[in-house]
């Protein structure tokens, strides 16, 4: 038998997992359980892709390292796949020095190969900032659409693909200033040089492998449209050096170094001696097997380039064997969305109390094998009550009760019978196709079938009528009973890849151990202590209608009630458009910085100001209108960085339109001319948080609001959320507000309210 390497999809470091992505983790996991109980020498690794630019970002927005950052997001994906009962033998990261060593093997030898080219390019090159900017840290003026917020890979409003040096008005996103065309180079893996070889494995690997439908015809499109020299390397600092003269302030793409992840992972097995790791299980291609687990959008990297880069790099590694790509799992009547708080995520589905295994159930009951799923929670509702409850459950439940109600717990004596051999061919075969059907990773219809012998079994019993025989023919009874355990404890073998929790309460039931439940056993009516003492316990609890509608709204987005339970709020609901929502999905508050300041035409008391602002890395541009001019000049604003409101609906004062609002602290202790009391201001000071930070209260991190903006707001809906001064800090409902984890103070004003 040949060793089986599986390895399912690095997850990107800052995501958070939620149904649909978990459907690779917990493939290959069944996988990988199903190899080992059926003796097949097994390695499931996977890890966190964490280098590039949203990593870079992220953390700048944040104020804290990459390093840092990704550390806080593996320990969350981490525990996650805990929660979920995934037996990893490895669960890795990529930014490793293990991971660096073998990419800039790979590339040195694919460069010394020939699969390597150089090319000049004119970059744009930010002089404030000292380097040249990677496409997503340019903004402008689309050339299609006139948008002026494009992004120099891509228009987001039209969708144009975009060279960054066709935007009119470029500036770099993270300090605005305006960026100059300069000629830099960057390597490039020549693919079109790798197609042959390329070519004649895919032809021979798709076919042996069995790979997935849409693989084969996604991997033969590619190929089909052409295949272009991509660049490999990057302006970025969040990743691995290039062992190149001339490339001392470049990386490589992270696609490049992503799948290499699962070589660096399986690595990190070991410590000084990780290269006996990675031959045995990546340099060995006459004797492993590699299966790999992804999502469909994933499959070019691991059928064309990855493999190109092995392929190119003359080494003889271990290959894709098996391509198992799943299809999407939607939610409800659409998308997945953290920041809107759609659907299910791993750590929500820790917190409904529903265990693990019933997750599970679900997902592989759905696994989303030849077309899209969609996550219901009426469907959830029905399949986990009716199949898993209804249908498995009840088997091992009636079997189990009967045993300890009748026979005192006792296995019923074999001499009685030699078992009913019309009842074990049907289960043998229903066995047989299960294994089939495993062995090809078909794990949906695998799954489905254990079902179909569960109900079949159930037919029996109920066709049998053990309790009418039990008075009747009390041998007849006995045999019924025996045969139906042995399909039991079969079952608990069956399901052990895919419900682990469940088969080993199951074997619990017989007192055996787990490792006592291996696949040698099933189809024969052997291998239980017939002296053990057999007991019985209800499987699951039935998802009630109460528990169902409470979760739906939960995860409807409306989160309503989630955080007014948890007191977090208090807010005037009368007056607020969205009363449940937090401060931080609420309110959108961020750094920004001045850049002109003028008097509007037509009031006196305001200014025209124009601010710098935006989430770090999509730098804009947008004016306000703020009523200054008693307590500021001109020359004492320009320039200075400030915290503005800027979800606010655009509002117009006095024909020019605002877009956001000028946070600033006021009090009424001023002395006017005339000696009475009178209102000061002081506008509120970021210190030297960059543009875009975002003001949030102490106990809450920018992870765990969300990457996308909140909703629009007006005005009544922003000041039910009412801001204060006290002790010359910024606080909301009793919790100061930070930026980058750091109070804002004020110096003038110690008590007051912020508008
Ligand atoms: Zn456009
Ligand atoms: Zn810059």
């Amino acid at each position: 038998m040949k060793r089986r390497l599986i390895t399912s999809a690095l997850p990107y470091v800052n995501n958070f997992p939620h149904l649909g992505n978990l459907i690779q983790v917990l493939s290959a996991d069944a996988f990988a359980r199903f190899c080992r109980l059926r003796g097949y020498e097994t390695l499931y690794v996977c890890g966190t892709d964490e280098y590039g630019t949203a990593t870079e970002t992220r953390a700048a927005e944040e104020g804290i390292t990459p390093r840092q950052l990704c550390d806080r997001y593996f320990a969350i994906h981490d525990g996650i796949y805990r929660w979920f009962n995934i037996a990893f033998d490895k669960f890795g990261r990529t930014s490793t020095p293990v991971q660096t060593e073998v990419t800039q093997d790979i590339f040195t030898k694919l460069d010394a190969a020939g699969f390597i080219s150089e090319k000049a390019v004119e970059q744009l090159y930010c002089g404030q900032c000292s380097r040249f900017l990677a496409d997503r840290f340019i903004r402008g003026l689309c050339p299609a659409c006139e948008s002026g917020d494009a992004r120099g890979d891509q228009c987001e409003s039209c969708g144009k693909l975009l060279d960054p040096t066709d935007l009119k008005n470029p500036r770099c996103s993270v300090c605005c200033s305006t960026p100059s065309i300069r000629t830099t180079s960057h390597l490039y893996i020549n693919l079109p040089k790798i197609k042959n070889k390329l070519n004649e494995w895919i032809t021979t690997a798709s076919v042996q492998g069995f790979w997935a439908n849409n693989a084969i015809q996604m991997t033969q499109a590619w190929i089909r449209d052409g295949l272009r020299e991509r660049a490999i390397t990057r302006d970025l600092k969040w990743g691995i050096p290039v062992p190149k003269p001339g490339y001392e302030n470049k990386v490589f793409y992270v696609w490049f170094d992503a799948p290499i992840g699962y070589i660096s992972i399986t690595g990190c097995l070991g410590e000084q001696d990780w290269r006996k790791y990675v031959d045995y299980w990546w340099k060995s291609p006459d004797d492993v097997e590699l299966f790999q687990f992804i999502g469909k959008d994933n499959i070019p990297f691991h059928t064309v380039i990855f493999p190109s880069s092995l392929l190119g790099s003359g080494d003889n590694w271990t290959m894709l064997h098996h391509m198992s790509s799943t299809e999407y799992l939607n939610y409800e009547s659409g998308k997945f969305s953290k920041s809107r708080g759609i659907g299910v995520f791993g750590s929500d589905a820790m917190e409904t109390g529903i265990p693990a295994d019933v997750w599970r159930f679900y997902v592989f009951y759905n696994r989303p094998e030849k077309s899209d799923a969609v996550f219901t929670w009426k469907d959830f509702q029905e399949k986990v009550n009716g199949e898993l409850i209804g249908n498995l459950g009840n088997l091992v439940n009636r079997t189990m009760s009967f045993i300890t109600r009748f026979y005192k717990g006792r296995l019923p004596d074999a001499s009685r019978t030699g078992g009913d051999p019309v009842l074990w061919e049907t289960v043998r075969s229903f066995e047989k196709s299960i294994t089939e059907k495993l062995e090809r990773a078909e794990l949906r219809d695998a799954f489905r079938c254990i079902f179909e012998l569960t109900s079949y079994a159930n037919k029996y019993f109920q066709d049998s009528e053990p309790w009418r025989l039990n008075k009747d023919d009390p041998p007849r009874a006995e045999a019924v009973i025996r045969d139906l355990a042995f399909i039991v404890r079969d079952i608990a073998v069956l399901i052990g890849p895919y419900l682990p929790a469940t088969s080993a309460k199951i074997a619990s039931f017989f007192g055996i151990t787990p490792e006592k439940c291996t696949w040698q056993d099933i189809g024969k009516a052997e291998g239980i202590n017939e002296e053990a003492a057999i007991t019985s316990e209800v499987l699951f609890a039935k998802l009630e209608d109460d528990l169902v509608t409470a979760l739906r709204e939960r995860y409807s987005g409306i989160q309503k009630c989630r955080e007014l339970a948890s007191g977090t709020t208090e807010v005037d609901s009368t007056v607020a458009e969205k009363p449940c929502l937090l401060f931080e999905q609420a309110l959108d508050l961020r750094v920004g910085h001045i850049t002109t300041v003028e008097r509007h035409p037509k009031a006196d008391k305001l200014y025209v100001i124009e601010v710098q602002t935006g989430t770090v890395g999509t730098c804009e541009v947008r004016t306000i209108v703020s009523g200054l001019v008693d307590f500021y000049t001109e020359e004492q604003l320009l320039g200075k960085k400030i915290i503005i409101a800027c979800n606010l609906k655009p509002a117009k004062l006095r024909g020019i339109e605002s877009r956001g609002m000028l946070l600033a602290a006021g009090d009424k202790n001023g002395t006017g001319p005339d000696g009475q009391p009178a209102d000061r201001c002081e506008v509120l000071d970021p210190g030297d948080s960059p543009i875009g930070t975002r003001l949030l209260p102490e106990d809450v991190t920018i992870d765990s609001v969300s990457q996308t903006t909140p909703d629009e707001i007006d005005i009544n809906t922003f000041f039910s959320y009412p801001i204060t001064v006290k002790d010359f800090t910024i606080q909301f409902n009793g919790k100061n507000l930070c930026l980058s984890g750091k109070p804002v103070r004020t110096g003038i004003i110690g008590e007051g309210k912020v508008s």
